[in-house]
């Protein structure tokens, strides 16, 4: 795991077991507050022991910026501490959060026997919540679209912002919505932030925020433009499986190569959902 600070009292802890995902740490007199946890026990207790070791102080809460596995294993090892999310995020825990980590320790009984899903016990539903702890605000808004649970989270103070999976090397919607993600993407424009912290892969520094996100708004149209093509062709899917990301203006490098895989899944999602809308006008149209 890597750790890096990217502000007096802001940590930033990076896996490298797994996609590059992140994990943020606020430190304050009054106690720490982490946001996401990671996936990997033996991660998530690197962060507790580096928090209470050598910083001398407890976690007193941890944010849940959405239910995937990647972010919110590691909650449980932080048993003290109260849990924060969207109020949907409690709910895709109970259910889809059981599942993936029944999975997960069928196929991993060793690493993950003893993980357990720790529900969040403080929610909200819509607009901001705070949470000032020790001198520092931070202000949690909902930001779904990479899933629907999802929120990013400001650290007023510091003008530094954990965006969750809202903001990753390319926009991933494959388990929420193309529309809603975009909008959420443009939600985060003209911030003025000094730092971003993306759910995976590296920091995003002052300089480079605005242009990093009309690069992935331009992504999103450009991945629009093609679907809709490939709907004229008889063969949409394979016309889409051969679209290079680095035609849609991203690199391949990030997450280990991992980039292309993220981009056929939003492909083939956003022409499974255009799909569905023309059958559902036919449909409509032979009833009329
Ligand atoms: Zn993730």
């Amino acid at each position: 795991m890597r750790r890096e600070r990217v502000a007096d009292d802001i940590y930033v802890f990076t896996s490298e077991l797994y996609a590059q995902v992140t994990a943020g740490a606020v430190i304050t007199p009054a106690g720490a507050i982490l946001i996401d946890a990671l996936v990997f026990p033996e991660e998530a207790k690197s962060i507790r022991h580096f928090i209470e070791s050598r910083l001398n102080t407890t976690v007193r809460y941890v944010i849940n910026t959405h239910y995937h596995a990647d972010h919110t294993f590691g909650t449980c090892f932080f048993e003290n501490a109260v849990v924060i999310s969207h109020a949907q995020c409690h709910e895709l825990l109970l259910t889809k959060g059981r599942e993936s980590l029944s999975q997960t320790q069928q196929q991993n009984p060793r690493i993950f026997s003893e993980v357990d899903i720790r529900l969040p016990q403080l929610t909200f539903e819509s607009g901001m919540m705070e949470l000032r702890l020790g001198g520092k605000t931070l202000q949690m808004t909902h930001s779904p679209g990479h899933s629907m649970d999802s929120i990013v989270v400001h650290i007023k103070e510091d003008r530094v912002l954990f965006a969750g999976d809202t903001l990753m090397p390319i926009p991933y919607f494959v388990d929420g919505d193309f529309d809603i993600f975009s909008e959420s993407l443009r939600g985060l424009r003209n911030g003025g932030y000094e730092n971003v912290i993306q759910g995976h892969g590296e920091v995003i520094l002052r300089g480079e925020v605005e242009r990093k996100i009309e690069s992935d708004l331009e992504y999103m149209d450009c991945i629009q433009k093609h679907v809709k093509i490939a709907l004229t062709r008889s063969n949409p899917e394979a016309y889409l499986r051969a679209l290079d990301v680095e035609q849609c203006g991203k690199s391949r490098i990030p997450l280990n190569g991992g980039v292309q895989e993220l981009h056929i899944g939003n492909l083939m999602a956003l022409l499974e959902q255009y799909t569905r809308r023309e059958n559902a006008l036919k449909q409509a149209n032979s009833v009329g």
